[in-house]
């Protein structure tokens, strides 16, 4: 008797050109990229007040959680927070996904009293169509070389026809707005080892970033001279970000309850390799309902982002 997940419907990317060319622009790659929060992170006396407990216990929220993915049907996703990660890969094997998981080095999940073990990033992809050539699994360091505990995963994986290889990176950024110079020094982190490792080929990052537009660590990646883009300013024609990509009630100290909507979750890609061309749209606050999220309608307080881009050349 499960109330029916929330639906989202695709939108064309503003602000690129048509494809117009007749020469086939070969395979659509669509990559999902969301925070499904942690099951160990989802009780706690100052959290989600206003959702029903039912609605966060496992059994629920695991069935929503694959329909979400399962619905999306994405060659590559990407997820963060993922603290059963053996249930979500023994259930997307079976439609035919591998994948690779490595967490965080001291997973605050494993302080809460109920626990299934660390949280951490996980990639997944479809094996009939991509193999995976590499994984690189990164600690996240700062600039005096000390390691965070925040992690990322970057994979090569490869058309098994066209023999085409691309890059996907995903990660999840410390959290917490005090935090902004600590998510910097991770995001240079991450970015030089993107320079090393996968300059001048196709490159999606996607991640729960912790950060909004305005902060450093965004401007990092929009600047680069990796050369990326965000993949959901495509959203808009106005080519900003998303109003939010979270949107959650907390409780506080005195019973006050803190209303957070923002954008902070992010797909960077390469602007000379990949062009997208359809994106899964944000649902409005009526959509989303006055609880905000999570809800019986959706298992995660982050909103995934679904992008299909196309090869450029
Ligand atoms: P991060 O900030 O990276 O991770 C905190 C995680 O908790 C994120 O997934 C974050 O989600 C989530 N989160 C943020 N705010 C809340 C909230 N109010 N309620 C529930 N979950 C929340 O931190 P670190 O990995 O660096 O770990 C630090 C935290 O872990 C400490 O604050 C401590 O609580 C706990 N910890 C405790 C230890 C101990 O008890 N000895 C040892 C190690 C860690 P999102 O990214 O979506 O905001
Ligand atoms: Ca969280």
């Amino acid at each position: 008797n499960l109330p029916p997940l929330l639906k989202r419907d695709f939108q064309p990317a503003s602000g690129v050109e048509a494809i117009t060319d007749s020469s086939s622009p070969g395979p659509v790659l669509r990559v999902m990229q969301w925070n499904l929060l942690a099951q160990a992170l989802s009780t706690g006396d100052d959290n989600f007040v206003l959702c029903p407990s039912e609605a966060l216990a496992w059994d629920h929220r695991k069935l929503h959680i694959l329909e979400e993915i399962l619905t999306y049907d994405a060659t590559v996703v990407c997820l963060e927070e993922v603290d059963h990660f053996s249930y979500i890969r023994d259930n997307l094997a079976k439609v035919g996904y591998e994948g690779c998981f490595f967490p965080k080095p001291d997973s605050p999940c494993l302080y809460t009293p109920e626990n299934y073990g660390p949280d951490g990033c996980a990639m997944f992809w479809k094996s009939a169509e991509v193999e995976c050539i590499s994984e690189d699994d990164i600690n996240l360091c700062v600039a005096s070389g000390e390691e965070t505990n925040q992690v990322a995963i970057l994979c090569e994986l490869k058309y098994k026809t066209s023999q085409k290889a691309f890059f996907v990176a995903v990660t999840h950024l410390k959290s917490k707005k005090p935090y902004w110079e600590l998510r910097h020094e991770q995001g240079k982190y991450l970015e030089n080892r993107l320079l090393r490792q996968a300059k001048d080929s196709p490159l999606m990052v996607c991640g729960d970033f912790n950060a909004e537009p305005t902060e450093q660590v965004y401007a990092t990646f929009k600047t680069s001279i990796l050369s990326l883009s965000s993949a959901y300013c495509h959203l808009s024609s106005e080519m900003q970000e998303p109003e939010y990509t979270t949107w959650k009630v907390r409780g506080g100290s005195h019973g006050r309850q803190t209303e957070d909507a923002h954008c902070i979750d992010y797909m960077f890609y390469t602007q000379e390799h990949l062009q997208p061309v359809s994106l899964l749209k944000m649902p409005t606050g009526d959509e989303i309902g006055e609880k905000r999220l999570p809800s019986f309608a959706y298992p995660s307080d982050h909103l995934s982002l679904v992008v299909d881009f196309v090869f450029k050349d």
